[in-house]
């Protein structure tokens, strides 16, 4: 036990031994986390029951009601007296019902494609069917204004476009907002592109894009991809690697082509939801400032068949910050007030932590911190970012692993990028933040073999005590 938390532990103890006399004292409120709860959560959430969590579908909207009920059960209020536990916000989606893609390569036999393996709709895509000549176009950037463009001489008009996600020159960040999958599929309908294709590793389910009437965006595999590049010499791997150390472009049309049918169904009207219940503070006056405590319950839905269970992302994260709720909600209060927040849309492009950003609950004057847990149920231990300053972020972290020996690396961040998860909205509003998520390796990320059985019931317990330990330190600051 540190010194300067005596004078808060003593009056705890007091006020407890009054009240609360069943319950253990502040530093060891931790203990209240229940591996099992936290698991079976976990495990419920990546249930077929809810689908895969698509924001706006049916199987999302379930499983916001089911964490709602929680979070009343164990007597968090809800964020709006009138409107309850859920946070609505606007949504499209899409769900992709059946694809098939067959490429032809001149001298070889025609190829047809598996769905899932090779190729995968991306989740925003039209309904239609469409054959055409094929062309590499590096990173799908056009970028004149930076002396930058992979479309520079070529004429994609009526023809299917192939490209990688990034950006010349890694990490040079004036690329930034070319780097969202909605500019790129932008810039390739402008074009005149009938589709785009990305070249990915493996085939992931991603939802984080518009739908564009009469276009048709999918991925194709590394595989399948080196079997189209063959004529040119390259590797796709060897080609991303040239592509990624300089800022020449490298685009070429191929001889293959190309056979794509897809059917999905759009719904331009989905309503997404965040959840969120508060534990109201203890003090009179420091109850006015918030901690959030969040994590996004969506993820990316059915589709072709299969289902994106996410189950490390981020059926994990939702019952870690549910079981911080469980735990703290049976002990004695914290001075400050917890809000408690799954969100929505984080997979769309963090729709539901930016709607709350902007949609903040009333009744607080003031957020004090943010923590956010994606993807925290596998690996061999904890990874955090956190915000640089105020000093006292870093110290309380490693004070409250001190507990927990969970931490297996840990770094200020510097800036958020298009692959930020839901504390960048509120780290934008320079609220103090710390994202935590597993130390990997995160095998099966956005693929159908995200399922409960990668997920350690003691990582999750873990997490939610790191979490807590954090959480209460600030709370009762
Ligand atoms: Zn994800």
């Amino acid at each position: 036990m540190r010194s300067h938390q005596l004078s808060s532990l003593a009056v705890l103890v007091t006020v407890s031994s009054l009240l609360f006399a069943q319950h253990p004292a502040s530093t060891d409120r931790p203990a209240n986390i229940d591996h099992h709860r936290v698991y079976d959560v976990c495990r419920t959430l990546a249930s077929d029951e809810f689908g895969g969590r698509l924001t706006g579908d049916s199987g999302y909207t379930k499983s916001a009601q089911w964490t709602a009920a929680i979070m009343k059960k164990n007597g968090a209020l809800p964020f709006d007296a009138a409107a309850g536990y859920l946070q609505p916000f606007p949504a499209p989606y899409t769900l992709v019902q059946s694809a098939a893609m067959t490429i032809s390569i001149p001298g070889a036999p025609e190829r047809t494609l598996n769905a899932g393996k090779d190729f995968l709709p991306l989740l925003y895509t039209d309904s239609g069917t469409i054959s055409g000549s094929m062309v590499f176009v590096g990173w799908g950037i056009s970028a004149p204004e930076l002396g930058y463009d992979d479309y520079a001489g070529l004429d994609v008009h009526g023809k299917v476009v192939l490209c990688f996600r990034g950006v010349p020159n890694r990490e040079d960040s004036v690329f930034q907002h070319y780097d969202e999958h909605r500019t790129r599929m932008q810039t390739a309908k402008s074009k005149g592109a009938l589709a785009l294709i990305y070249l990915y590793e493996t085939p992931i389910a991603n939802p984080n894009g518009d739908f564009i009437s009469g276009f048709y965006p999918s991925m194709i595999s590394f595989g399948v991809a080196n079997a189209l590049l063959k004529e040119r010499g390259w590797t796709a791997e060897a080609l991303q690697d040239s592509l990624s150390r300089s800022r020449n472009t490298r685009s070429f049309p191929l001889a293959a082509s190309i056979h794509y049918r897809v059917q999905a169904t759009h719904h331009p009207d989905g309503i997404g939801y965040n959840v969120l219940g508060i534990l109201e503070g203890s003090d009179p006056e420091l109850k006015k400032e918030c901690i959030i405590i969040g994590g996004h319950l969506d993820h990316c839905g059915t589709h072709v068949g299969l289902t994106f269970a996410g189950a490390s992302d981020n059926a994990s994260g939702s019952a870690v910050v549910l079981e911080i709720l469980q735990a703290m909600a049976a002990g004695p209060r914290p001075k400050r007030s917890v809000l408690f927040a799954l969100f929505g849309g984080e997979e769309m492009g963090l729709l539901g932590s930016k709607h709350l950003a902007e949609h903040f609950p009333k009744q607080f004057t003031r957020y004090i911190a943010m923590l956010n847990f994606d993807m925290v149920g596998t690996g061999d231990g904890a990874w955090c970012g956190y915000s640089a300053s105020p000093e006292w972020v870093k110290s309380i972290l490693d004070q409250a692993d001190r507990d927990v020996h969970i931490l297996r690396g840990s770094r200020a961040m510097g800036r958020v990028g298009v692959r930020s998860s839901d504390f960048a909205p509120f780290y934008l509003k320079g609220i103090p933040s710390y994202s935590f998520g597993s130390n990997g390796p995160h095998l099966f990320y956005h693929e159908a073999g995200d399922k409960i059985y990668r997920i350690n019931p003691d990582m999750l317990a873990d997490m939610a005590r790191l979490g807590s330990g954090i959480a209460l330190r600030i709370a009762d600051r």
